[in-house]
């Protein structure tokens, strides 16, 4: 099965942990999309006529990008590749991205799925991880997901943060699925 992942390497600040390369230089995202227009059309004969069944934006924060930014791209894989009729496309979410008719606008470029960084349920230990949301974001977040059609939607939780219990990771799982 052939699949596109796209990085998009901007970030609002840098958090802690991440070794993921972004730059906070917001300035260059246009340029950096017209880059990936022109790779995505050099890279055309890549999967050499391979059904390509999932696009994934990742980052970096994608959720950075505008619906409009972020559709370029994914009309600019559906241009160059052979996209299955139905296939599944994924953008990151950082939930203090989002806000409401955000997730709506996603699912009009076709996007079906997000990934929403939700990290812990804990404000401290979202705090002590350096991000930039609390948990109250990213509640507010999922519940619009659900709300504006996008019904696909996984959240990544960090485990092993100095001090943190198994307790810990038992309350992140559960209130995570509380929102099922
Ligand atoms: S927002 Fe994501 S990519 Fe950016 S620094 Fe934080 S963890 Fe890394």
């Amino acid at each position: 099965m052939a699949g596109i992942y796209i990085h998009i390497p901007f970030c609002k600040c840098f958090c802690n942990y991440c070794d993921f390369y972004s730059i906070t230089d917001s300035s260059e995202t246009e340029s950096f999309i017209r880059a990936v227009l022109l790779e995505t059309a050099m890279q055309a004969r890549y999967l050499d006529g391979e059904t390509v069944e999932t696009i994934y934006l990742g980052g970096g924060t994608p959720s950075m990008l505008t619906a409009g930014q972020t559709g370029q791209i994914i009309s600019a894989v559906r241009n160059n590749f052979a996209v299955s009729d139905d296939p599944e496309i994924t953008v990151e979410i950082n939930p203090d991205d989002v806000y409401e008719g955000y997730f709506a606008e996603l699912a009009s470029i076709g996007v079906n799925r997000v990934s929403l960084g939700v990290q812990s349920w804990n404000d401290k230990r979202l705090k002590y991880l350096g991000r930039r949301h609390d948990a109250r974001q990213s509640a507010k977040a999922l519940q619009l997901a659900f709300k504006e059609g996008i019904v696909n939607v996984s959240a990544d939780l960090i485990y092993g943060v100095p001090g943190m219990t198994t307790g810990d990771l038992k309350n992140d799982l559960e209130e995570t699925f509380a929102f099922r």
